[in-house]
């Protein structure tokens, strides 16, 4: 049985992830969200897509494992509960498979700090982690890692994920993430960008933290 803040947020969960395949982060099921949930979380289940997700088959699942109901979760589960138990401000995650993350995170390459908005997402680049296979405890680890400094990071050869205090801004810096990342595609294009210096983030800090422009750690 329900608590009708669980209800509440199963149908949140339900409608990001149709939201995140609008967008075009997610094509044929290839990112999975969660969100905290009292010892545990809520996570999108396996085989979840736009078409099929319903608020009843989210998932519930212990940061152990443990999942009740006939809907298995996500096969990456563990990297969710890899970042809850190491990041206790987390409240949500969100992984998908985003071309231009993809793209970066193939050369394992991490996302320098070309433009000012990649502050936003909690230091002067975004790291890409080595690549390990889906679903293991080692992608979850070097995740967790990542995302102890910053807010989001590329997963070498497989995509990228992040966390926010809440479902939609996790979401929000998952596209804001494939947009930086589309538009660094775009600048080497015409050669090697100009990178800000240790001077101009320092700045851009200072100026980030009277303005309250996001909550970057
Ligand atoms: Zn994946």
């Amino acid at each position: 049985m329900s608590s009708e803040n669980e209800q509440q947020l199963r149908e949140h969960l339900a409608e990001q992830y149709r939201y995140v395949e609008q967008i075009g982060l997610n094509e044929l099921s290839s990112g999975n969200l969660s969100c905290r949930f009292e010892y545990g979380m809520l996570i999108s289940p396996s085989g979840a897509s736009a078409d099929n997700i319903t608020p009843e088959s989210v998932v519930r699942v212990s940061l152990d494992g443990e999942w009740e109901g006939d809907r298995k979760p996500s096969s990456e589960w563990r990297m969710h509960a890899a970042v809850y138990l190491a990041k206790p401000s987390a409240e949500a995650v969100v992984h998908t498979h985003s071309d231009y993350c993809v793209a970066l995170a193939s050369q394992l390459m991490p996302l320098p700090g070309f433009h000012y908005l990649v502050g936003s997402f909690g230091g002067n680049d975004v790291p890409c982690v080595p690549y390990s296979t889906f679903g293991t405890q080692s992608l979850g680890d070097d995740a967790a890692r990542a995302l102890a400094t910053r807010t989001a990071c590329l997963l070498g050869n497989h995509g990228m994920i992040c966390r926010g205090k809440n479902l939609k801004s996790a979401v929000n810096l998952a596209h804001r993430l494939e947009i930086m990342c589309r538009q660094y595609v775009l600048t080497r294009q015409l050669g090697e960008p100009k990178l800000l210096t240790e001077e101009q983030w320092d700045e851009f800090f200072e100026r980030a933290k009277k303005v309250s422009y996001g909550r970057f750690i």
